[in-house]
């Protein structure tokens, strides 16, 4: 494994480096929400799912979901981070119409999880390992909805307590690549963990993104936060312009405010929202609702055993099964796609199986658009296609239409062989029948074959389309060679 010398943007006065820490809200999978029992299901009429802890209503006392705190420390444990058996819920106070309580219920000195690592899988098969500073729970708000009414807004409170995991990284990414594949393999693990569903479609995963710039090697520049940044598209878009953006400013002779700034996906650029100045004064201070979280080590342990085989892990061991680095990275990115990938591999040659999936499987899904969960044909059917190209009973070309006809029409694909009589031909009788046909048919090609041995392809075309396809493409060769009088150059 090589880490990649950061990425360099070209500037007026030379070269520049590009920092960039991100600050990632994934909503924990749970049934319900982290101080109430109301549900967590997505798209219910508004307000349908509003307790009134979640309304703020006066006098209502939060009580803590165990199941959020054990997906904290699930997620935790699979970035590698420290769990702090002893955390604080602290109220962070503000106001705003889609925050009921006037405050939100966070952890702000003590989080639960601290410091961990998230290993990133770059081109080239570099990678780059990015440090983890902390792990947080809190309550997510409602949302105000300024587009229902002419002239009153309205807000939907069914967000408003949800369980929110927030993840912030150290600022020890160099390119708006790394940052994108950042947020690809944290998704990548807290799917593997059933942690959260990773859906940023549904704000399930959100993410702000800070960046500045520097001179290579020299002290970090002051920062700007890109909030809320909701595709892996638009991370990289807004990475990039932000960057372009402060150089310019430094160069010009001018200096960067820290700021908040959004993403105007439409218009590819960022905009400010507030100065460092008018940011919020929070108060935070300890929740006198909630007692210290305390975590039996025993209890966190049993989680740790009960981690499932993540990305990494499961990277390593198809690697050792004879898979380049990329290969490998492609097919554990989906926890569905490397269990497809082990089931079609069963008993066959690992790489060409990762070879078959890659290309005809992949191949088309993308073309139907569809996703790995929708693959019309089952592994165990693949898995059957491939053993019958190792065993030679069909040929390449002919395995390539089989699951063409078991995509579109189903069906098993030996019994489909048999019937439609795909069987590759390796009788000689029959493929030197084929070959006094093309050579009868062509007698200036023989002429020409002796001068030009390269003109044996053509002959080896013909004889594959005499067959149907069918013909063993080396017992063909071998055959033709000895006909024609070719030498063998192998
Ligand atoms: P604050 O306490 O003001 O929220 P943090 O130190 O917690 O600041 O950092 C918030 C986020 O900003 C983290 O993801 C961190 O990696 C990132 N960050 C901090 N300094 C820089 C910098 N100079 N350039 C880019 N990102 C930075
Ligand atoms: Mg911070």
């Amino acid at each position: 494994m090589s880490t990649p010398s950061p990425k360099l943007i070209k500037g007026q006065t030379g070269d520049w480096e590009v920092v960039i820490g991100m600050e990632v809200h994934a909503q924990v999978l749970s049934k319900s929400k982290l101080f109430s029992g109301a549900s967590t299901a997505f798209g219910a009429e508004p307000n349908a799912q509003v307790s009134f802890i979640d309304a703020g209503m006066p006098g209502m006392l939060p009580v803590i979901n165990e199941k959020c705190v054990e997906q904290a420390v699930r997620t935790g444990l699979g970035l590698k981070a420290k769990i702090n058996h002893w955390s604080i819920f602290d109220r962070k106070n503000y106001f705003y119409p889609d925050l009921p309580q006037g405050y939100q219920i966070s952890q702000y000195k003590n989080p639960i999880v601290g410091e961990g690592e998230v290993t990133i899988d770059l081109k080239d098969g570099e990678s780059r390992v990015v440090g983890i500073e902390r792990l947080h729970l809190e309550q997510d708000a409602g949302k105000s909805l300024h587009d229902q009414h002419p002239d009153s807004s309205y807000v939907d409170l069914n967000r408003s307590g949800i369980a929110l995991m927030e993840i912030v990284t150290k600022p020890d990414m160099r390119s708006s690549e790394e940052a994108a594949a950042f947020l690809r393999k944290l998704r990548a693990i807290v799917r593997y963990l059933g942690t959260c569903d990773g859906n940023m479609d549904e704000g399930s995963m959100r993410a702000d993104v800070n960046v500045s710039v520097r001179k290579p090697g020299g002290p970090l520049g002051t920062r700007c936060e890109i909030k809320n940044v909701n595709s892996m598209r638009f991370i990289a878009q807004a990475v990039e312009y932000e960057a372009r953006r402060q150089i310019e400013i430094i160069e010009g002779g001018g200096a960067i405010r820290q700021e908040t700034r959004l993403f105007d996906s439409r218009q590819g650029e960022t905009r400010s929202m507030r100065s460092k100045e008018e940011a919020h004064d929070y108060r935070y201070f300890p929740d006198p609702d909630l007692l210290p979280l305390e975590l039996d080590p025993a209890w966190v342990d049993g989680i740790a055993a009960s981690l499932p085989e993540l990305p990494d892990e499961k990277k390593t061991r198809f690697m050792g099964l004879g898979l380049s680095a990329y290969d490998a990275s492609v097919l554990v990115a989906e926890r569905e796609l490397a269990d497809y990938y082990e089931e079609l591999a069963g008993g066959v040659d690992a790489k060409a199986a990762a070879n078959w999936l890659n290309n005809e499987i992949l191949g088309r899904l993308n073309r139907d658009g569809l996703s790995i969960a929708q693959v019309p044909v089952s592994a165990a059917a693949n898995n059957a296609i491939v053993a019958m190209i190792a065993d030679k009973t069909i040929s390449g070309k002919i395995a390539k239409d089989l699951l063409d006809i078991v995509w579109s029409e189903g069906g098993d694909p030996r019994a489909v062989v048999e019937a439609r009589g795909l069987r590759q031909v390796t009788d000689t009788g029959a493929i030197d029948a084929a070959i006094e046909a093309v050579i009868a048919g062509n007698p200036e090609k023989v002429e020409e074959v002796k001068a030009k041995p390269k003109l044996a392809a053509w002959f080896v075309g013909q004889v594959m389309k005499q067959t149907g396809g069918k013909a063993n493409p080396a017992a063909v060769n071998a055959a033709l060679k000895l006909r024609l009088g070719l030498p063998d150059e192998g």
